[in-house]
């Protein structure tokens, strides 16, 4: 029997995963079709990925830009309809022409329309992270209401869902504990002492993947990490304590499950983001993802280190927000946002990154994770006080 076609929208489609996703649905023009794609504000890219994929719709946050957009998709002959605003995010995502949707969009921004969709029950592939650090209980209760699937992009957590047995109502018996890997990012080896010199150029150059700049910087201090703990927590169901995490430079190994008799169960390949793109897409099927595979006659040397909290002090920030109150993640990630945008602006140093982190999650701040709307609030509050600690520095 013929497969029916899967319509997707990608959120974020001009970003690296969103690019990457694209690079896959291209590989399977007879399983998938594109409904909608999304970006901020650049108009080239979006206007050559709308010519090469026919969506029915292309959005684009800032107005201007997707005017631009409209001019010249019209000049060429082109069918795709423009809308522009976070309000158009939230209707691609929702709609019922959808089946799956990518959430690729980089921030706590990515929110509102992800959670549109696990509510109204799509297959959403999840890489935005902060959405569920900043949604957390609440986008996972939206998922189950939803009755849709939620299938984790991340490389850490795709690797883990993969090792974890297909009952999730057996994980919390069986499981010990889940080891999420980290490459340690550019930094592993560099004199601590030099931390404060640290350029925006030189956080962004990872040495293994090739990433926004938000994520590349996360990855320099290891909040990358600290957010990915907050997210398998959300996904896998297991308390902080039974997660951990090892340093594996070589970022073979994309993350293991230990069991309660000792065996650990790892997922291992090349790394290259579209391995959890096409399993994503295609789950429990595995498609062409266009990676080259592992060589193992090739691979020398895989080590293993603790992380160092002095190097790294940002890392210990995932199990003090999973251990405090409510809301504890949200206000995590928002002086997280506000941090490394103040960094890549040369407004803060590199060091003073997990400043303003920490003084944001253990200032004062009230509030509710019962609604987008109260997480939303949240959000801007934490927003609020994280520049103010960035002002004061
Ligand atoms: P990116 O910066 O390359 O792309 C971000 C995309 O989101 C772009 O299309 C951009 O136009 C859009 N965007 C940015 N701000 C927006 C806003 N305010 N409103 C609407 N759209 C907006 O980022 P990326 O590296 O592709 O990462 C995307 C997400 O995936 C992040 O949450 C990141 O943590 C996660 N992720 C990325 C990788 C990777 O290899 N790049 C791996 C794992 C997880
Ligand atoms: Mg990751």
């Amino acid at each position: 029997m013929e497969k029916p076609v899967a319509s997707i929208t990608v959120l974020g489609s001009t970003g690296s995963i969103g690019t990457n996703t694209l690079d896959v649905l291209a590989r399977h023009p007879e399983r998938f079709s594109v409904y909608a794609l999304t970006a901020a504000r650049q108009v080239d890219l979006l206007l050559a990925q709308c010519l090469r994929f026919n969506p029915t719709w292309a959005v684009m946050t800032d107005p201007d830009a997707a005017k631009q957009l409209e001019e010249r998709l019209g000049a060429e002959g082109s069918r795709t309809r423009v809308a522009s605003g976070a309000d158009a995010l939230v209707e691609v995502a929702q709609d019922e022409r959808v089946d799956m949707v990518m959430g690729a969009i980089v921030g706590a921004a990515g929110l509102p329309p992800c959670l549109a969709a696990a509510q109204a029950g799509k297959r959403l592939l999840l890489a935005n992270k902060e959405a569920l650090v900043v949604g957390g209980d609440f986008f996972m209760s939206a998922v189950r209401q939803g009755g849709g699937r939620l299938l984790p992009i991340d490389s850490e957590h795709s690797a883990i869902f993969q090792s974890l047995p297909e009952d999730p109502e057996t994980w919390e018996r069986r499981v010990e504990k889940i080891i999420l890997t980290a490459s340690g990012g550019p930094f592993r080896a560099r004199d601590i002492a030099t931390f404060a010199d640290i350029t925006p150029e030189q956080a962004v150059a990872h040495p293994n993947w090739v990433m926004g700049r938000k994520i590349s910087v996360d990855s320099a201090t290891m909040m990358n990490k600290a957010l990915e703990v907050i997210e398998a927590h959300y996904l896998f169901g297991l308390p902080a304590s039974r997660l951990e995490v090892v340093i594996h430079p070589q970022s073979i190994i994309h993350s293991m499950v230990q069991y309660h008799d000792t065996s650990v169960v790892a997922q291992l390949g090349t790394a290259d983001m579209r391995v959890p793109i096409a399993y994503g897409l295609s789950h429990p099927e595995r498609v062409v993802s266009g990676a080259s595979p592992l060589s193992f006659d090739a691979l020398t040397g895989l080590t293993f280190e603790k992380p160092d909290p002095r190097r790294f002090p940002g890392l210990g920030l995932a199990w003090a927000a999973l251990e405090g109150r409510a809301g504890s993640t949200a206000v995590l990630n928002a002086a997280n946002e506000v941090a490394v945008d103040a960094f890549l602006n040369r407004r803060i140093r590199f060091d003073q990154i997990h400043v303003v982190n920490q003084e944001t999650l253990s200032s004062s701040w009230d509030g509710e994770t019962d609604s987008l709307e109260a997480l939303l609030a949240l959000d801007g509050q934490a927003r609020q006080r994280a520049a103010s600690v960035v002002s004061a520095l």
